[in-house]
């Protein structure tokens, strides 16, 4: 088959009014859908429904520290709660703080907290000239957004096929004391759904940072959400991996349930090591007298152990697979071979990243817009917005259902190839 770029104009003219005729007839079924938003479905969302008949009005809602879960108290988490997010989060209970609802909000909150009191005794990062911080890319927005929020400078790092560019990470870090932190989503990373490599864990681990106060913003969001039972990533554990090359405070991890039970009404932890623990406790009890209590109730009660969420974890899977499948297959179908975009195919999390020709990005999404299909913002994936090559598009496949999913993709590969097509004709003009 031959790549767009080898047709002759004639060729790509009439190619092009025959998708136009496509385009124009999706575009007048008037649909409305969105591809922008990691959401579970609401097929997910029932998935845990159960869950709410686990409490009721006659329950016994004291947690195994004998404490009334209605009432004050328990500043970092339930017991029971600890044990179930530690091994979902592969650590030692007692080197786990459990939050609300978001884990969004603790990475907001520990960036805030740096700002204005610092990390463990180092100067608070507002009083400093300059803060910076380095941004695999693509990556997720509201990482991005957070650090913009507060003034801090954002540094791009290359992903590759086994993590960030660790060439990069370790010269900058390593040279610079301005560089105060990283984002990372080690496995089935937003939005490409890659696993950083075992080389690369150990690479991070062994880091020596310019900064005292440097951390590894850890945000394993993903860490169980596989989607094929014989085909599963594996992720080194990084809280161990850095104690054991003696940086036991250089990371802080972060995890929720978000995607396992309810986005709207999880849990989230955070883990990191003893000293960064008590260091953030100091904060946390002015911040809180707790949090819900009821709600780790209701999750631990509910999930048992780390059993009963991987069993958990793979009803989500049969939901969220045949989706991936639906993109994948659509993208392989009509775009493989036509040298106008790439992709990868994850084996879990909830995103297919695209990348398109140069340029060719905002376009394509404007145009999918046309005929009413939403996708997240071209530039969206990488810091303030800007993507330099104008080329990746994040594709959420969760939300919409089966029906709906095969009609988005046909739309967006629609507007690939119509965009392509102009970009390599205004260039064989
Ligand atoms: N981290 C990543 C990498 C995510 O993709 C998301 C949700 N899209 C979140 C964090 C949000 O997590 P939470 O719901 O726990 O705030």
């Amino acid at each position: 088959m031959a790549t767009y770029e080898e047709l002759s104009k004639e060729e790509l003219l009439s190619l092009k009014s025959g998708l136009e005729a496509q385009f124009e007839e999706v575009k007048a079924k008037g649909l409305k859908l969105d591809m922008s938003r990691g959401k579970p479905s609401t097929e997910q969302l029932n998935l845990s429904m159960e869950m709410m008949d686990v409490l009721n009005s006659d329950s016994d809602l004291v947690c195994e520290e004998g404490v009334d879960c209605r009432n004050y108290g328990v500043l970092d988490g339930i017991k029971e709660a600890k044990q179930l997010l530690a091994d979902m989060m592969e650590v030692p209970k007692d080197n786990i703080v459990i939050f609300g609802n978001s884990s969004l909000n603790v990475m907001y909150d520990t960036i805030a907290r740096s700002m204005t009191h610092g990390v463990m005794g180092s100067t608070p990062w507002c009083k400093l000239d300059k803060v910076k911080f380095l941004c695999p890319v693509p990556g997720y927005d509201r990482h991005f957004a957070i650090t913009e929020y507060f003034g801090i400078e954002m540094i791009n790092v290359p992903m590759t096929p086994t993590g960030p560019d660790m060439d990069m990470v370790e010269k900058l870090v390593e040279s610079d004391p301005a560089i105060k932190g990283i984002w990372c989503v080690p496995k089935y990373s937003n939005p490409q759904g890659i696993t950083y490599s075992d080389e690369t864990v150990h690479r991070f681990a062994k880091l020596n940072p310019a900064a005292e106060d440097f951390r590894i913003f850890w945000d394993n969001a993903y860490g169980i959400h596989h989607l094929y039972e014989d085909k599963q990533d594996y992720l080194i554990e990084i809280l161990m991996e850095c104690k054991k090359e003696g940086h036991p405070d250089m990371v802080y991890k972060f995890s929720s349930t978000s995607k396992i039970s309810f986005p709207g009404s999880g849990i989230a932890a955070i883990a990191a090591s003893d000293a960064n623990l008590e260091d953030i406790r100091k904060q946390m009890k002015i911040q809180t007298i707790g949090h819900d209590k009821v709600n780790q109730l209701r999750h631990a009660r509910y999930f048992g152990d780390i059993h009963g969420m991987v069993k958990h974890m793979k009803r989500h899977a049969d939901i969220m697979r045949p989706k991936f499948d639906t993109v994948l297959n659509t993208l392989e179908r009509e775009l493989g071979g036509l040298g106008i975009g790439s992709w990868l195919s994850p084996r879990g999390g909830y995103f297919i990243s695209f990348d398109s020709m140069e340029g060719c990005a905002k376009k394509i999404v404007a145009k999918a817009k046309e005929a009413g299909l939403i996708m997240t913002n071209a530039g969206a994936t990488f810091p303030y917005g800007k993507d330099p090559k104008d080329s990746n598009i994040r594709i959420a496949p969760s939300y919409p259902t089966e029906e709906e999913l095969a009609v988005a993709t046909q739309i967006f590969v629609l507007s690939v190839k119509l965009v392509s097509i102009d970009k390599i004709l205004s260039h064989k003009e």
